[in-house]
């Protein structure tokens, strides 16, 4: 069974609940509690695996001071960042969050492969009310490497499903990337020792 960690980011308002409840219960209420942040728990079958899945609701306290996303960061294996295309602040806050995990010492750490992160420009319902262009969050989300898509956590529950479908994907073929990539560096450590030890013989 595998283990995906995802958290949902983005500005207070942006529907960061809404889209977690729609994934999780297909339904659509309205109102959320914006004071108590949650860590939802969901098992499912993803292409035939089994997948224990947990999802990190943050409560939307606008939050004081330096953008600090350390514990998320350490925490997540990857990201839905979240904005409104109605309200061009929670894009601004997307993109603060976006160079955040980008730019983050941790990513740097990981550097082998960076984090999955999805952009999502939510509310597409209000359309009307439209203050962030879908090409803005397309050439955001290019130039971060995350994928994108606008929906509407109100109207939209397939395409709610397939973004979070396609997330957690992303997620788990960057686990056996990250993988490849361990056996592949312990593998060819193997072979440095052995050939020096393979010398050290030869010399004895
Ligand atoms: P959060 O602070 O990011 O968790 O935002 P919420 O999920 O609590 O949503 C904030 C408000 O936006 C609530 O009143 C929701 O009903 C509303 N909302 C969320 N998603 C949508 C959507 O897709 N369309 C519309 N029209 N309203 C939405
Ligand atoms: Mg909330």
């Amino acid at each position: 069974m595998s283990e995906v960690k995802l958290a949902v980011l983005g500005s207070e308002g942006a529907g960061k609940s809404a889209l977690t409840v729609r994934f999780l219960t297909r339904r659509f209420i309205g109102e959320y509690a914006s004071n108590s942040e949650c860590i939802y728990t969901k098992h499912l079958c993803l292409d035939g695996r089994q997948t224990h899945l947990e999802i990190y609701d943050p409560c939307s306290q606008p939050r004081k001071g330096k953008l600090s996303l350390t514990n998320e960061l350490h925490w997540a294996d990857g990201f839905v960042i979240v904005y409104d295309i109605s309200d061009r602040t929670s894009f601004a806050f997307a993109k603060a969050l976006l160079y955040r995990i980008r730019e983050s010492p941790v990513g740097a750490f990981k550097k082998v492969v960076e984090s999955p992160v999805f952009l999502v420009g939510n509310k597409q319902d209000l359309c009307h009310m439209r203050e962030v262009g879908w090409n803005e969050g397309q050439k955001l989300a290019m130039e971060n490497k995350c994928q994108f898509c606008e929906l509407s956590a109100a109207e939209h529950y397939q395409e709610v499903t397939t973004m979070f479908t396609k997330a957690l994907r992303n997620i788990t073929t960057n686990f056996k990337v990250k993988e490849k990539r361990r056996l592949s560096g312990s593998k060819s450590m193997a072979k440095l020792i052995n050939s020096m030890f393979g010398k050290r013989r030869k010399s004895v």
